[in-house]
């Protein structure tokens, strides 16, 4: 993307000049505010359709973190008529979570809708600084677990079928290379934009994979959407920035790769992984004796973390 001094080709084809706001080399494309708002809510609606992600009669609901990713797909979907509510896990993680919680916050005011927003602290008992101590494990992939949880769990308990999170094409694209550089099969068999709803977990959309991160800043800037740009400061991000910064080389060496190697993976690669899925995630899944989420395990991880931590307290 760039900011040349262009002129918006659409506003051009109807004999108007304006400036443009972008200019999305990999797609030849100069746009001004309008048209560019618009292209990027036709983009969105055309993802849903293509991937069968849900209907508009659908309720959906919106795993919000306060960044600017989770934002503007909730703006987004509200914008083109979804029925989309805001979900938000406050992980107790010092200003960092009470920062975003603002934000999501904001943004359901501006939307007209109340956030539903669940404490981690009331769920488990500590926050994630406390939990973090408890588990082997980096922060991120446990932080991961829990909020997976909590997104089968809340949607199951308030009775949506879909939960939308605001994966984008760069979080993707560069997933989808760390996972081929190691071989991790098991994660490249279940890597799709939309994993069907089963065994008692809802349908899990991503519907802003075909928009890459700049894309999506530009959206909510000039959409005025508030959004927290901080990182958190649990996380291990070394390695996800490796991969993003490689996937961000190729790119510049040849424009479109990023989207090609992720949706060509979709088209032909996917699928063969795909039908060997029963044998790579091995492992049945079934009910937690404790609290009925599905679990590899007689006691699913969530409810093990929330008895060691009961045992650790003083009383
Ligand atoms: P991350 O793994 O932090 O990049 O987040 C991926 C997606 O998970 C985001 O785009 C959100 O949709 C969702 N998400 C992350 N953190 C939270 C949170 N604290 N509460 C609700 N949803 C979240
Ligand atoms: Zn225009
Ligand atoms: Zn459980």
């Amino acid at each position: 993307m760039g900011r040349q001094r262009r002129l918006c080709q659409i506003c051009k084809q109807k004999g108007q000049r304006r400036e443009s706001v972008v200019y999305m080399k990999e797609h030849r494309l100069a746009l001004c505010e309008e048209h560019f708002k618009e292209w990027f809510e036709r983009r969105v609606r055309e993802t849903i359709k293509e991937f069968k992600m849900f209907k508009p009669s659908e309720r959906v609901l919106v795993a919000v973190s306060g960044g600017k990713d989770s934002q503007t797909l909730w703006f987004v979907l509200n914008k083109l008529g979804y029925d989309a509510d805001g979900f938000f896990i406050d992980l107790g993680i010092g200003d960092y979570s009470e920062e975003s919680k603002q934000k999501v916050l904001e943004l359901g005011k501006i939307l007209g809708k109340e956030p539903k927003i669940v404490k981690l602290e009331q769920e488990l008992g500590a926050p994630l600084p406390v939990v973090q101590n408890l588990v082997m494990g980096s922060a991120c992939s446990v932080c991961g677990r829990i909020k997976r949880y909590h997104f089968n769990k809340v949607a199951r308990e308030l009775g949506y079928r879909v939960v939308a999170t605001g994966h984008n094409l760069d979080d993707e694209a560069s997933s989808l290379l760390a996972n081929v550089v190691n071989w991790n099969v098991k994660y490249l068999a279940r890597k799709y934009p939309v994993l069907p709803e089963e065994k008692g977990f809802p349908r899990k959309v991503k519907p802003l994979v075909k928009l890459t991160e700049e894309q999506i800043r530009l959206y909510a800037d000039l959409s005025g959407i508030p959004y927290t740009d901080r990182s958190c400061p649990m996380g291990d991000t070394a390695n996800l920035h490796f991969y993003k910064g490689i996937m961000e080389q190729i790119e510049n060496h040849a424009r479109g790769t990023k989207y090609r190697f992720y949706f060509e993976y979709l088209k032909k690669i996917f699928p063969i992984f795909n039908s060997l899925k029963e044998e790579l995630v091995k492992g049945e899944l079934r009910r937690c004796t404790v609290c009925g989420e599905p679990s590899p395990s007689e006691v699913c991880f969530v409810c093990k973390l929330r008895e060691r931590i009961k045992e650790k307290s003083p009383s």
